[in-house]
């Protein structure tokens, strides 16, 4: 729980002001609403979407008595804990899968949010549900991105579909399609550019790429520790390009939760995957449930 650490104690100081209360009521959950919305808020959460649940919360709560044993406080944290699973976009999102030939899986992100490691964690990920893959550099900017890919491709021991950086990004990614296809590889993740801050030359390159090789997921790479931001960037993304899901990156950091909380309420997108440390097995789905339960403690 220290990654929302902040967040917990905040939440569990609106319960403590209720004990001993027979009923909740509009009087008094209204300094518990506050201690709420105020923690969602430190922890970076969009502001409609902390309006939205201490609304809905409130609308829950009011008239709570003592149910088959379960104090009203005590109902409350349920009623937190369901209400957070749900803004978290409630069941788990799977990774799609193209029904029919390899699916391609297309990777964006801003600099150093942790794309080029997720494509190694993403590929040791689907190596062990028993799939083969293939990476596939197409960041023609960095020669040195597309050494990295090639050195983690070798860790995972996972073949990289290299070009150089003298040709276009959907071009490579077109001709590791057809590779990956004479070979009957399971997965393609395409790997794409990645640069410090959303631009049309990013945009625009993005679009040829999914166009060229027609995605079955395109996924954007979030840092958890931007917050808000993240959610924001999913938005962005979606608007632009039209992606099927994000990853959040860097959960084990101290990370206040606000992107967890906001991305699927404030982008329609759903968090697919996470990544929680540097090693290749720190990618795991993205459960709404067992995510509301750490941010309970
Ligand atoms: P890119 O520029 O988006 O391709 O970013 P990289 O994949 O090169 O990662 C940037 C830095 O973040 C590296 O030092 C990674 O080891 C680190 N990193 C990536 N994902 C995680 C994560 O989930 N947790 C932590 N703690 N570090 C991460």
């Amino acid at each position: 729980a220290e990654m929302f650490g902040q967040l917990t104690s905040g939440l569990e100081s609106a319960w403590n002001k209720l004990r001993g209360v027979d009923v909740l009521t509009k009087e008094n959950i209204a300094e518990p609403m506050r201690d709420i919305r105020r923690a969602l808020l430190e922890a970076d959460v969009s502001l409609p979407v902390v309006r939205r649940f201490v609304q809905s919360v409130s609308e829950q709560a009011v008239g709570v008595g003592l149910i088959r044993g379960v104090r009203p406080d005590q109902q409350l944290v349920k009623i937190v804990h369901d209400e957070l699973v749900t803004l978290m976009g409630g069941e788990v999102s799977d990774l799609a899968f193209a029904k029919s030939g390899p699916t391609v899986i297309l990777l964006a992100g801003l600099q150093g949010v942790g794309k080029t490691t997720v494509c190694a964690k993403l590929a040791f990920y689907l190596k062990k549900l028993g799939k083969s893959c293939l990476l596939v550099a197409a960041d023609v900017y960095r020669p040195a991105a597309i050494d990295q890919l090639v050195i983690l491709g070798e860790q995972v021991g996972v073949p990289v579909y290299t070009e150089g950086t003298d040709i276009k990004p959907s071009q490579i990614a077109k001709h590791g399609l057809e590779e990956a296809k004479k070979k009957t590889i399971d997965v393609v993740i395409v790997d794409t550019a990645g640069r410090l801050q959303i631009d049309k030359t990013m945009m625009d390159e993005l679009k040829e790429v999914k166009q060229a090789v027609n995605p079955t997921e395109v996924l954007l790479v979030v840092d958890a520790m931007t917050g808000q931001e993240a959610a924001a960037l999913v938005t962005t993304f979606n608007i632009e390009i039209g992606i099927t899901g994000a990853i959040l990156t860097k959960l084990d950091g101290d990370s206040r939760g606000g992107a967890a909380l906001s991305v699927k309420e404030v982008s329609g997108k759903p968090i697919k995957l996470v990544g929680r440390g540097e090693r290749l097995e720190d990618l795991e789905p993205f459960y709404p449930d067992r995510m509301a339960g750490r941010i309970l403690g």
